[in-house]
């Protein structure tokens, strides 16, 4: 039996997707996204369990695990650790970091170059949607 990856190939993706776009009268080309960041939230209850899944993470992929910082920093509105990964362990890490959560916010974005862009419409979130301070990005 064909598993499904076999049955749908690149090339029927991308006509789904050609005839999706035109349909939807969206445009198709998408920006040049050379990593992102999973902001992993927390606070002082949760630290432990915030700090026990960065670790892991770091441990399970190649990524880069920034440090804990017991304090909003940046446009993150609460306590955060940075995971920075390339486009391609997207679809390994994301799924492991929504199976192992455990209830803690997690905050993705893609790294295009237009942080405002990156940081608003483009988020993506796990369990809450937390607001941004973005003032420094316009
Ligand atoms: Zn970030």
């Amino acid at each position: 039996m064909q598993s499904l990856n076999d049955k749908i190939s690149d090339r029927s993706i991308q006509s789904l997707r050609k005839t999706a776009m035109k349909t939807l009268k969206l445009s198709d080309s998408l920006p040049v996204i050379s990593g992102y960041h999973a902001h992993v939230y927390f606070d002082k209850t949760t630290l432990e369990q915030a700090r026990n899944l960065c670790q892991a993470a770091g441990r399970c992929f190649p990524i880069s695990v920034g440090r804990i910082h017991q304090k909003p920093i940046g446009p993150h509105p609460d306590w955060s650790c940075q995971l920075a990964f390339k486009p391609e362990l997207f679809g390994q890490l994301v799924p492991w970091l929504a199976f192992n959560r455990q209830g803690l916010v997690i905050f993705i974005h893609p790294d295009t170059g237009n942080d405002l862009g990156d940081h608003s419409e483009r988020a993506i979130w796990m369990g809450e949607i937390k607001k941004l301070d973005l003032s420094k990005f316009e």
